[in-house]
Formats: structure tokens, sequence, C-alpha cells
């Protein structure tokens, strides 16, 4: 009967975005992004997610907007673990108690980093958690096989980082991690249009041309747009119709930085594992993937198959997801130390 009450989760805690997978639902319960709103002076949360996303650029002074797992690292633990103890508990019911979390993180987490994710889910009642890399999580979620002694090479173009790995016997063999990802592709399109049309435009702005008419790679179905902000110059609203070549031009720069992260990972990889890759070629994961045309620019470069997963935002919850459902089977890619 206790096996009833409980509830398990599979907590994807993004740079961007934040998704849980609830063993009971068989199915993600939660989407929102990573986003907290709270306030300067009491430190009390007022919001989080999509509410708190809501609120960007039209709070008053005392409440601050965050996104405490910016750049892929636990910038603020204490929001992080308050994010944490209010999503896992917008997603339990009252009647039933939190059993197993676990929980995908960076790479490259530091071990107070991990202390503090597992505090944070303990304090939200947690009776058992675990950790699992996001690439490997990504790995599972796309379909691969981890545990076959063949090289996969994963990446996963995410908001704040581009995780890259290598993973063959249920291990990652190699990983590299840059600071450059979607976020700063957005960027880049802001700064773009600053500074050739001296025209000043918003985040969001910057994020909708990047998801509507973003490209990595020249297509046949070039466009143009409008697209309207602030004069630099008189600081009066401005109008101007752009196009989708110029887009790519100004992603172009950043992409270069994520092509060449995944050629200096090739570089480290061990010559079996780099054959078994000439074979099975690359995997994107994250919301990165979704640019149109970065298949084939990566695998211009690499001259590689690239494969894009089947749907890249929700590969590393769903395939930690797969992994909560048979925590025994899948023991030996968990991380270890902070298994309980
Ligand atoms: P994280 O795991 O770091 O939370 P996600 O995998 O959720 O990141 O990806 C979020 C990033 O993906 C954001 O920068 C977002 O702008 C970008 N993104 C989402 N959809 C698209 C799309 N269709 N084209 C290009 N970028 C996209
Ligand atoms: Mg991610």
């Amino acid at each position: 009967m206790i096996g009833f009450l409980s509830a398990d989760f599979a907590i994807d805690l993004g740079t961007a975005n934040t998704l849980i997978y609830s063993s009971g639902e068989k199915d993600i319960v939660l989407n929102e992004p990573s986003i907290v709103a709270f306030n300067r002076l009491s430190k009390n949360i007022i919001a989080v997610g999509r509410k708190a996303k809501e609120m960007l650029g039209r709070t008053p002074r005392d409440i601050q907007i965050i996104r405490p797992m910016q750049d892929g690292a636990i910038a603020d633990f204490e929001i992080t673990e308050s994010m944490l103890r209010i999503l896992i508990k917008n997603v339990t019911p009252s009647f039933r108690y939190v059993r197993k979390v676990l929980v995908c993180v960076p790479q490259g987490i530091t071990e107070v980093e991990k202390r503090a994710v597992r505090d944070s889910c303990e304090h939200a009642g947690s009776k058992e958690v675990y950790l699992i890399s996001e690439p490997m999580a990504g790995a599972i979620g796309a379909g691969l096989d981890v545990f076959e002694p063949k090289g996969n090479l994963i990446v996963d173009i995410g908001g704040g980082t581009t995780e890259i790995a290598v993973i063959s016997l249920g291990g990652i063999v190699v990983s590299e991690s840059i600071k450059i990802a979607g976020d700063e592709m957005t960027e880049s399109i802001k700064n773009y249009f600053k500074k050739e049309h001296n025209l000043v435009i918003g985040d969001t702005t910057a994020e909708k041309i990047k998801i509507e008419i973003g490209s990595a790679y020249p297509s046949e179905e070039e466009t143009e747009f409008e697209v309207t902000g602030r004069n630099l110059v008189n600081g009066l609203p401005k109008s101007i119709i752009s196009t989708s070549e110029e887009v790519r031009k100004a992603l172009e720069p950043t992409l270069k930085e994520i092509v060449d992260a995944i050629l200096r990972l090739l570089e480290k990889t061990p010559p079996e594992l780099a054959a078994d890759i000439y074979n099975t070629g690359i995997v994107l994961n994250g919301g990165g993937a979704l640019l149109r045309g970065i298949d084939k620019l990566v695998s211009e470069h690499t001259s590689l198959p690239v494969h894009i997963s089947e749907d890249p935002l929700k590969s590393v919850v769903l395939g930690a997801g797969k992994v909560l459902e048979d925590i025994s089977h899948y023991s030996t890619v968990l991380i270890r130390g902070v298994r309980y």
C-alpha cells in the first residue's frame, strides 16, 4: 500500500527549462522555464516558472527575476533549492509522499553543487536522491544503448551551455562543456541588429526571430521579415525589413564556437571510439538542436552523419524517466558517491 502512496520523479534542471517526469503518471508533469521571481528585501519567492517569466521586464524595484541555473552551474544555491522544493511540491499530490528523486545535473558539476541538489531534494521530502549527468540521460532519452561497447557522440545545445560527450559501456569517456548555446545565439541576434542597423531589440523579440527565422545553413526557403525595436540613435521606435540570410550571418560566430567544441572533443576521443562514431554519427539534443539546418552545418564540418533526436527539448527528462523506472538496471550509469 505504501508504494501506492509514494511519488517518484525525474527532474531535468536545465539552464532554460525545468522538466519533471512522474513515475505515477508515466509522463512529463511539469515543463516550465527555470526562472524565479523573489523579493530582494525579504528574500521570499514570489513566483517560479512561467509565472515568473511573465514578470520579466515589468517588475517593481524590490522584485528580482533570476535564472538560478544560468551557465549550467548552480549560480545561486539558496534560490535553486527553493525553486526545486516549490516545483516538487507542485507536482506532488497531497496524499502522496516523495520517495525517489532522480536529478539530471551538468556533466562538470562540483561536489558542493551535488550536495546542494541532494539537500534540496531531501528538504522537499525525498527519501532517496539519485543524480545522473545530463548527456547520459539525454543519450538514453534519444534511444541510444549506452551500455554497448561502442562510442556514441552526444551534443546537447541548451540555453546556457553546450555539453558534448562520448559515451561507451555505460560511462562518459570524454566530454567538453562550453558556456555557449541558445542564449548566446539570441544575444548574437540582438548584437547584430544593434551594430548593423542601430536597432535595439529585446530578448523576447530576438529569441522569437531565432526560433521563427533563424537557420544555420542556407535553404531554399529564405524569407524577409519586419523587425521593430528602438532606434539606438534617437531612442524612438524603429522598424526595418531584414532577411533570414542576415539572421544566419548573426548566428555564424556562435555556431562556429559550438562546431569547434565538437571538433575539439573528436580530437580527444580515443581512436577505437572515433571509429565507432564515424559509423554511428552524432546525436543532437537540447533546444538548440531545433535551429534549422544545424544538423547540416555540424555534418559539413565534421564529415559525420548527424541525427536530431526525436524530441530534443525532452530527451534528457525522458531518459531520466526511463532510468527512474528501472533504477537497478541503470545503477552503474548514475553519478556515484551520492547514492543512498
Ligand atoms: P536547458 O536544458 O539549458 O534548459 P533547453 O534544452 O531547454 O535548455 O533549450 C533551451 C534553448 O533552446 C533556448 O535558448 C531556446 O531559445 C532554444 N530553442 C528552443 N526552441 C528552439 C528552436 N525551434 N530553434 C532554435 N532554438 C530553440
Ligand atoms: Mg538541458
